[in-house]
C-alpha cells in the first residue's frame, strides 16, 4: 500500500525529464586559483567537446558568490561528466544543477555540491 503525502511539495514526485540540461558552475579566486580553473577548463574542453564552456566571470553575476564560468552540458552527459569532475576538480568547488525552469529549485534544493557548499544570493530570483 502506498501512503498519501500531505504535504503540497511533496505530493507528486518531481519527473527528471523535466531536466532539459545541467549546468556545472566552476568557482575560482582570480588571486589564487585561476589558473587551476584554466586548467580544469581546458581538459573538459578535450575530454567533453559536447559539453558549452561559458565565458569567465572575474566579477560577481547572478546568485554566484565568487568568481566563476559555466559549463553547460546536456543530460546525456551526466553519467560521464560527474564522475569524471569528482576525480578532477583539483581542489576547486563545483555546482552542479538542473535546469527544469524553475532556478530557485534548480540552485537549492536540486543543486549538486563538490567540494563545499557556498552560500548563493538567491535574492536575483525573487520575483520583482
Ligand atoms: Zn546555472
Amino acid at each position: 500500500m502506498r501512503k498519501k503525502l500531505t504535504s503540497a511539495n511533496a505530493s507528486v514526485p518531481s519527473d527528471p525529464k523535466s531536466i532539459t540540461h545541467y549546468h556545472a558552475h566552476v568557482y575560482y579566486d582570480p588571486a589564487s586559483t585561476r589558473d587551476r580553473a584554466a586548467r580544469l577548463r581546458d581538459r573538459v574542453a578535450e575530454a567533453f567537446p559536447k559539453a558549452t564552456l561559458g565565458r569567465w566571470h572575474d566579477e560577481l553575476v547572478g546568485p554566484h558568490p565568487r568568481s566563476m564560468y559555466q559549463v553547460a552540458f546536456p543530460r546525456a552527459l551526466l553519467a560521464t561528466f560527474l564522475p569524471w569532475l569528482m576525480l578532477n576538480r583539483d581542489g576547486l568547488t563545483i555546482l552542479v544543477h538542473p535546469e527544469t525552469g524553475d532556478d530557485l529549485a534548480d540552485h537549492t534544493d536540486h543543486a549538486a555540491w563538490l567540494g563545499g557548499i557556498l552560500r548563493l544570493r538567491l535574492g536575483v530570483f525573487r520575483r520583482a
